[in-house]
């Protein structure tokens, strides 16, 4: 996650809540605002796959077998680490098709605006903090062995 000092999250809340009141008069700085987080993440996932040994791809692809290669547990850890990188640059991405759709802050499940707060210490939130408890809720129960007859 990028660090954030008080001072630039305090702004990203500011332009976050412009948005949610007026989507028009922040589209555009909010965009800016992800096409740098996009970048950040882009260079993490690529310092990952470096550090890894699971490079791009010679054509720029980034690989998405996963081989046999990664048997001990430091590559299964690295591996991990580089696909949590890839997921958040998908959820960068969908934030700012969001932002495009006009959708940008609102829970995709209740409709309700996600606090600033929030978004602005997790952009690629798309659940409120009580359908996101919910959710945890829910797949806590599911991983959790039935005790049911
Ligand atoms: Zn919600």
């Amino acid at each position: 996650m990028t660090q954030l000092t008080t001072e630039q999250s305090q702004i990203l809340e500011g332009l976050i809540r412009s948005y949610q009141e007026n989507p028009e008069s922040a589209k555009g700085s909010l965009l800016v605002h992800l096409n740098d987080e996009l970048r950040a993440e882009t260079n993490r996932l690529e310092r990952c796959e470096t550090l890894y040994g699971h490079s791009q791809t010679s054509d720029g692809n980034v690989r998405s077998e996963l081989s046999d290669a990664f048997a001990n547990t430091e590559s299964i850890k690295g591996r991990t680490l580089c696909l949590k990188h890839q997921s958040r640059i998908n959820k960068i991405l969908r934030a700012q098709q969001m932002v495009t759709f006009d959708t940008f802050g609102e829970c995709v499940e209740c409709g309700r605006q996600i606090a600033p707060a929030r978004l602005s210490a997790k952009i690629e939130a798309i659940h409120c903090i009580d359908c996101q408890n919910v959710l945890e809720l829910k797949n806590a129960q599911k991983t959790r062995p039935s005790l049911a007859f």
